[in-house]
Protein backbone atom coordinates (compact mmCIF):
# COMPACT_ATOMS: atom_id res chain seq x y z
CA UNK A 1 0.00 0.00 0.00
CA UNK A 2 1.54 3.09 -0.91
CA UNK A 3 2.04 5.37 2.24
CA UNK A 4 1.54 8.43 0.40
CA UNK A 5 -1.57 7.87 -1.39
CA UNK A 6 -2.90 6.11 2.50
CA UNK A 7 -1.54 10.06 4.03
CA UNK A 8 -3.27 11.72 1.34
CA UNK A 9 -6.96 10.00 2.01
CA UNK A 10 -6.47 10.38 5.86
CA UNK A 11 -6.24 14.18 5.47
CA UNK A 12 -9.67 13.86 3.61
CA UNK A 13 -10.64 12.05 6.69
CA UNK A 14 -9.72 13.87 9.15
CA UNK A 15 -11.43 17.05 7.61
CA UNK A 16 -14.54 14.87 7.65
CA UNK A 17 -14.45 13.72 11.24
CA UNK A 18 -13.93 17.75 12.19
CA UNK A 19 -16.87 18.33 9.95
CA UNK A 20 -19.38 16.44 12.19
CA UNK A 21 -18.25 17.74 14.95
CA UNK A 22 -15.33 15.60 16.26
CA UNK A 23 -12.36 16.16 17.42
CA UNK A 24 -9.73 14.19 14.90
CA UNK A 25 -6.93 14.95 17.96
CA UNK A 26 -8.33 13.03 20.80
CA UNK A 27 -6.88 9.83 21.71
CA UNK A 28 -9.56 7.10 20.32
CA UNK A 29 -9.37 9.01 16.83
CA UNK A 30 -6.19 10.03 16.52
CA UNK A 31 -4.98 6.86 14.35
CA UNK A 32 -8.41 6.54 12.71
CA UNK A 33 -7.87 8.43 9.65
CA UNK A 34 -4.83 6.19 8.64
CA UNK A 35 -6.74 3.10 9.57
CA UNK A 36 -9.96 4.01 7.93
CA UNK A 37 -8.07 4.99 4.58
CA UNK A 38 -6.02 1.68 4.79
CA UNK A 39 -9.56 0.43 5.13
CA UNK A 40 -10.67 1.70 2.26
CA UNK A 41 -7.98 1.06 -0.12
CA UNK A 42 -8.30 -2.08 0.91
CA UNK A 43 -11.68 -2.38 0.33
CA UNK A 44 -11.20 -0.60 -3.25
CA UNK A 45 -8.02 -2.87 -4.12
CA UNK A 46 -10.54 -4.52 -7.17
CA UNK A 47 -9.59 -1.68 -9.02
CA UNK A 48 -5.97 -2.36 -9.56
CA UNK A 49 -6.70 -5.96 -10.73
CA UNK A 50 -7.90 -7.42 -14.07
CA UNK A 51 -9.82 -10.36 -13.65
CA UNK A 52 -9.42 -11.52 -17.25
CA UNK A 53 -5.90 -12.12 -16.07
CA UNK A 54 -6.80 -13.85 -13.27
CA UNK A 55 -9.04 -15.97 -15.36
CA UNK A 56 -6.79 -16.90 -18.42
CA UNK A 57 -3.91 -17.45 -15.46
CA UNK A 58 -5.82 -21.02 -14.28
CA UNK A 59 -8.03 -22.17 -17.59
CA UNK A 60 -7.39 -25.68 -18.32
CA UNK A 61 -8.85 -27.85 -21.35
CA UNK A 62 -11.74 -30.26 -20.30
CA UNK A 63 -14.08 -32.55 -22.32
CA UNK A 64 -16.72 -32.89 -20.67
CA UNK A 65 -19.97 -30.77 -20.81
CA UNK A 66 -22.04 -31.08 -17.19
CA UNK A 67 -22.67 -28.70 -15.60
CA UNK A 68 -20.14 -26.58 -13.04
CA UNK A 69 -21.79 -25.29 -10.36
CA UNK A 70 -19.59 -23.20 -7.25
CA UNK A 71 -21.75 -22.23 -4.79
CA UNK A 72 -22.00 -19.52 -1.91
CA UNK A 73 -18.97 -17.76 -2.84
CA UNK A 74 -18.73 -14.87 -0.19
CA UNK A 75 -18.41 -11.41 -0.97
CA UNK A 76 -17.99 -7.63 0.36
CA UNK A 77 -18.36 -4.85 -1.12
CA UNK A 78 -19.67 -1.29 -1.16
CA UNK A 79 -22.64 0.20 -2.58
CA UNK A 80 -21.58 3.40 -4.86
CA UNK A 81 -24.78 5.31 -3.48
CA UNK A 82 -23.91 5.79 -0.10
CA UNK A 83 -20.39 3.63 0.46
CA UNK A 84 -21.89 1.30 2.84
CA UNK A 85 -21.13 -2.09 2.72
CA UNK A 86 -23.21 -4.64 1.38
CA UNK A 87 -21.95 -8.02 1.32
CA UNK A 88 -23.50 -11.72 1.22
CA UNK A 89 -22.52 -14.50 -1.59
CA UNK A 90 -22.37 -15.40 -5.63
CA UNK A 91 -23.12 -18.63 -7.14
CA UNK A 92 -22.05 -19.45 -10.55
CA UNK A 93 -22.51 -22.48 -12.99
CA UNK A 94 -22.05 -22.48 -16.53
CA UNK A 95 -21.34 -25.27 -18.89
CA UNK A 96 -17.92 -25.82 -19.93
CA UNK A 97 -17.13 -25.40 -23.90
CA UNK A 98 -13.38 -26.99 -23.77
CA UNK A 99 -12.05 -25.68 -20.90
CA UNK A 100 -12.56 -25.19 -17.36
CA UNK A 101 -11.45 -23.11 -14.48
CA UNK A 102 -9.32 -23.29 -10.96
CA UNK A 103 -12.15 -23.42 -8.57
CA UNK A 104 -10.48 -20.57 -6.37
CA UNK A 105 -10.53 -18.50 -9.30
CA UNK A 106 -13.71 -17.91 -9.59
CA UNK A 107 -14.12 -16.92 -5.88
CA UNK A 108 -10.58 -14.27 -7.41
CA UNK A 109 -12.94 -12.86 -9.83
CA UNK A 110 -15.74 -11.98 -7.45
CA UNK A 111 -13.32 -10.71 -4.53
CA UNK A 112 -12.43 -8.58 -7.99
CA UNK A 113 -15.55 -7.07 -8.73
CA UNK A 114 -16.67 -6.84 -5.51
CA UNK A 115 -13.75 -4.97 -4.17
CA UNK A 116 -14.69 -1.59 -5.48
CA UNK A 117 -18.16 0.48 -5.35
CA UNK A 118 -20.43 -1.29 -6.68
CA UNK A 119 -24.39 -2.07 -7.50
CA UNK A 120 -25.21 -5.56 -6.84
CA UNK A 121 -26.88 -5.67 -10.24
CA UNK A 122 -23.48 -4.57 -11.69
CA UNK A 123 -21.54 -7.06 -9.49
CA UNK A 124 -23.71 -9.93 -10.87
CA UNK A 125 -23.53 -8.82 -14.52
CA UNK A 126 -19.66 -8.30 -14.58
CA UNK A 127 -19.35 -11.83 -13.19
CA UNK A 128 -21.73 -13.86 -15.62
CA UNK A 129 -20.01 -11.15 -18.68
CA UNK A 130 -16.76 -12.15 -18.14
CA UNK A 131 -17.03 -15.97 -17.75
CA UNK A 132 -19.29 -15.47 -21.14
CA UNK A 133 -16.09 -13.39 -22.45
CA UNK A 134 -13.39 -15.74 -21.45
CA UNK A 135 -14.79 -19.37 -20.72
CA UNK A 136 -18.34 -19.99 -22.08
CA UNK A 137 -21.03 -19.19 -23.50
CA UNK A 138 -23.30 -21.01 -20.82
CA UNK A 139 -23.50 -19.08 -18.06
CA UNK A 140 -25.30 -18.18 -14.62
CA UNK A 141 -25.15 -16.15 -11.91
CA UNK A 142 -26.84 -15.70 -8.73
CA UNK A 143 -26.00 -13.02 -5.90
CA UNK A 144 -27.67 -12.69 -2.85
CA UNK A 145 -26.77 -9.36 -0.74
CA UNK A 146 -27.70 -7.89 2.58
CA UNK A 147 -27.72 -3.85 1.66
CA UNK A 148 -26.52 -1.92 4.98
CA UNK A 149 -27.50 1.46 3.42
CA UNK A 150 -31.14 -0.66 3.93
CA UNK A 151 -30.98 -1.70 6.89
CA UNK A 152 -29.36 1.41 8.75
CA UNK A 153 -31.36 3.83 6.80
CA UNK A 154 -34.22 1.98 8.48
CA UNK A 155 -35.76 2.20 4.23
CA UNK A 156 -36.77 -1.57 4.43
CA UNK A 157 -37.42 -4.11 6.55
CA UNK A 158 -34.39 -5.27 8.47
CA UNK A 159 -32.85 -8.95 7.14
CA UNK A 160 -34.43 -8.01 3.49
CA UNK A 161 -31.99 -9.72 1.17
CA UNK A 162 -31.92 -8.85 -2.38
CA UNK A 163 -31.57 -11.40 -4.98
CA UNK A 164 -29.62 -10.89 -8.77
CA UNK A 165 -29.13 -13.13 -11.54
CA UNK A 166 -27.76 -13.11 -14.99
CA UNK A 167 -27.67 -15.96 -17.39
CA UNK A 168 -26.64 -16.26 -21.03
CA UNK A 169 -26.96 -19.24 -23.47
CA UNK A 170 -28.50 -21.93 -22.44
CA UNK A 171 -29.40 -21.16 -19.14
CA UNK A 172 -31.60 -18.31 -20.94
CA UNK A 173 -32.49 -20.63 -23.65
CA UNK A 174 -33.72 -23.68 -21.43
CA UNK A 175 -35.91 -22.87 -18.04
CA UNK A 176 -35.34 -26.39 -16.32
CA UNK A 177 -31.80 -26.23 -16.86
CA UNK A 178 -31.97 -22.37 -14.87
CA UNK A 179 -34.00 -24.64 -12.28
CA UNK A 180 -31.36 -27.20 -12.04
CA UNK A 181 -29.08 -24.84 -10.97
CA UNK A 182 -31.30 -22.74 -8.66
CA UNK A 183 -32.43 -26.28 -7.42
CA UNK A 184 -28.74 -27.23 -6.59
CA UNK A 185 -28.00 -24.02 -5.00
CA UNK A 186 -30.09 -24.41 -2.27
ZN1 LIG B 1 -26.65 2.23 -0.92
Amino acid sequence: MDPELVEKIAEHYRAIIKLIGEDPEREGLVKTPTRAAKALLENTRGYAENPAQILQAAMFDHQGSEIVIVKDIEFYSLCEHHLLPFFGNVSIGYIPDGQIVGLSKLGRIVDSFSRQFQVQERLTAEICDLLCQELSGDVIVICEAQHMCMKMRGVEKQGATTVTMQYRGAFQDNPDLRAEFLALCK
